[in-house]
């Protein structure tokens, strides 16, 4: 298997969020349909952890894309590394990291990641 080297490794750890429905290798998907946004998508492509399918495009001319295999695994190994530690938010999306917050006054802590709010006592 191809890991990914560190800074690569650490890039998609920092986007874990945006980057946790990607579709898994072998599909072909639209930046749409995996919520991926173009400036990650962009990012993706010029780290060589995504392919363009060449010539096929969606009704909204949308390109579509394939997940390599090296980004699906880093992005399996982060969540499993970091499902219950590192979590600072107890956030109901499961898939939150919970690892950032913005303080929004009034005691309320908002997610960085799913912009859920917080009563800062509820937070350790
Ligand atoms: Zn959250």
């Amino acid at each position: 298997m191809t890991k990914l080297e560190t800074s690569a490794a650490n890039w998609v750890g920092n986007r874990i969020y945006e980057l946790s429905e990607i579709p898994e290798p072998g599909r072909e998907w639209t930046s749409s349909e995996a919520n991926i946004d173009d400036r990650i998508l962009t990012s993706l492509m010029n780290r060589g952890l995504v392919n363009r399918v060449a010539g096929k495009r969606d009704d909204s001319g949308r390109r579509y894309y394939e997940t390599k295999p090296k980004l699906y695994d880093a992005i399996q190994t982060y969540k499993e590394q970091h499902k219950e530690t590192d979590r600072l938010l107890p956030c109901d999306d499961p898939e939150c990291p919970g690892s950032g917050f913005r303080n929004i006054g009034d005691g309320q802590l908002e997610c960085r990641y799913c912009e859920q709010v917080h009563d800062q006592e509820d937070v350790q």
